[in-house]
């Protein structure tokens, strides 16, 4: 069971992305378990660790349990883009908190965590784009006055680097980016700094209850007790939750991811067009990926909570492809294999390929959006598997199913720009503040209510 501390890490370039080449284990130091916390939190993504930043800071004993690597799954494997840009209205508020928060975590973590105000472009390929857009932006006004239309032959004054037509744009100015291992790590090490404990290969397999009330975890290496967890495990999070007779509509699709070679200056905000997502990197390399296509890895798991996701599944047939391979005899394989109390810990570090169609359609899509530009090979691939709710909104909620339990999950492929903010917020909830931001879109029990909507927006 390593232990993260607060001696010197190595240094971790802006080149490194990937989480294979960016995770440093720092020391192969074993530490017993606590026996107690003031709070537990479930899940080394960007939300646990955010979280654990702010309760140590707050004073509070955190202990937070990782079961494989700080940042191994979506919240190192992103675009790291930071939007508010064609945004549900709804997120909005906590999307607004987020980027007055990322301009000074450098400083406050003590850590780089490749923040950059870059913007974010949209561009439009047609007018139905156009309209999509400039409704969205009706409809945000007051929460995006940084935000604005630009014409077709004002993108091609701007943005000389994209190549074909297009009917114009939307752009956020305030929006950017970050390195995402990079951010997640420096919420780690400056929660690690501040006396908070975060244990790696350490997966909980069941939320304790006591009378009605969270009383702590069971890990693969012991209980802790803590009158508050909080549940931040990503794609895992509904099985934990099945544990205390909660169920969350919870699925995963699988995205792709490619990084190609440092190119030329491209002078582009973070940017989608044309089915393309790209992000220019400070060393020139950039992140390129489908904008909506996902593949969808059919296992026993797939039908379940399906009524929630079968209407938006057809109206977008087009956007998914259905995979049987793999991940089906995996998930087979581990139904008859691993106990029923590890099912949330395995696989440990679940195989997540990259779809090598998809990488090269993007590359091809590329050279056609970017013609004057060296072609663009990536130089790796990867993929995240990505935790998405039927309205493609978050749960943010407490004292649901039990009190003393908060849960943060749900993320729907545009988590880690909220990140600092979610962080904040389940602090704040932790301590029985009011949070600054509106929760009531992301309760839990919408679901279960029947109120909640249809997705705003694909991406
Ligand atoms: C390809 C891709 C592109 C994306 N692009 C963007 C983007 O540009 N901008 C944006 O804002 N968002 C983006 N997202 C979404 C964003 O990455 C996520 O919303 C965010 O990282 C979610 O963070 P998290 O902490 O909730 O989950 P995760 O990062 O998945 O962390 C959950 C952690 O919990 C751990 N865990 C699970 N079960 C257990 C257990 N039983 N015990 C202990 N630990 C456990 C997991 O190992 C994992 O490390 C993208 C996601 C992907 C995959």
């Amino acid at each position: 069971m390593p232990c993260w501390t607060s001696l010197p890490m190595p240094s971790l370039s802006l080149l490194q992305h990937a989480p294979a080449d960016a995770l440093a284990r720092l020391l192969d130091q074993h530490e017993a378990l606590p026996a107690s916390a003031d709070v537990v939190i479930v899940g080394g993504g960007i939300m646990g660790c955010s979280a654990a930043w702010y309760l140590a800071r707050a004073g509070l004993k955190v202990v937070l349990l990782e079961k494989h690597r700080i940042a191994s799954q979506q919240s190192g494997r992103n675009w790291g883009f930071v939007r508010s840009l064609y945004r549900d209205p709804l997120e909005l508020p906590l999307a607004r908190e987020a980027l007055n928060l990322w301009p000074g975590l450098n400083e406050a973590l003590g850590f780089e965590t490749g923040w950059r105000r870059s913007g974010c472009l949209f561009l439009c390929a047609d007018d139905a784009e156009r309209t999509a857009y400039e409704t969205w932006l009706a409809s945000a006004r007051d929460q995006a006055s940084d935000t604005e239309m630009l014409s077709a032959d004002q993108v091609a004054a701007a943005y000389p680097a994209v190549s074909m037509r297009t009917e114009g744009a939307i752009v956020a100015r305030s929006d950017g980016q970050a390195e995402p291992t990079l951010a997640t790590l420096a919420f780690a090490r400056a929660a690690i700094a501040l006396g908070a404990t975060l244990l790696e290969d350490c997966g909980v397999s069941a939320l304790d209850t006591e009378a009605g009330h969270i009383c702590g975890v069971q890990t693969e290496h012991g209980p802790i007790r803590a009158p508050i967890v909080i549940c931040a495990a990503g794609a895992q999070t509904y099985q934990l939750l099945q544990g205390v007779g909660a169920s969350l509509p919870q699925k995963v699709v699988r995205s792709t991811v490619s990084l190609t070679a440092p190119l030329p200056p491209m002078n582009l905000p973070c940017f989608v067009g044309f089915g393309l997502g790209l992000r220019q990197r400070p060393d020139g390399s950039c992140i390129i990926a489908t904008d909506a296509g996902t593949d969808i890895d059919l296992t026993l798991d797939s039908l379940r909570a399906s009524r929630y996701f079968l209407g938006e599944f057809l109206r977008n047939r087009k956007e998914f492809s259905l995979r049987l391979g793999r991940p089906f005899a995996n998930d087979l394989y581990a139904r008859l294999t691993v106990p029923h109390a590890q099912r949330a810990i395995q696989p440990r570090s679940p195989d997540i390929a990259p779809n090598a169609d998809r990488v090269d359609a993007n590359h091809k899509l590329f050279a056609r959006l970017f013609a004057g530009m060296p072609a663009a090979a990536p130089v790796k691939s990867w993929a995240g598997n990505i935790d998405v709710m039927p309205d493609a909104l978050p749960v943010i909620d407490a004292a649901w199913p039990v009190p003393g339990l908060l849960i943060a999950t749900g993320f729907s492929g545009h988590g880690f720009g909220l990140g600092p903010a979610v962080g904040k917020t389940l602090a704040a909830l932790a301590q029985g503040f009011e949070p600054t931001t509106e929760l009531a879109p992301f309760r839990a029990d919408r679901f279960l209510r029947g109120a909640y909507s249809r997705p705003y927006a694909a991406i």
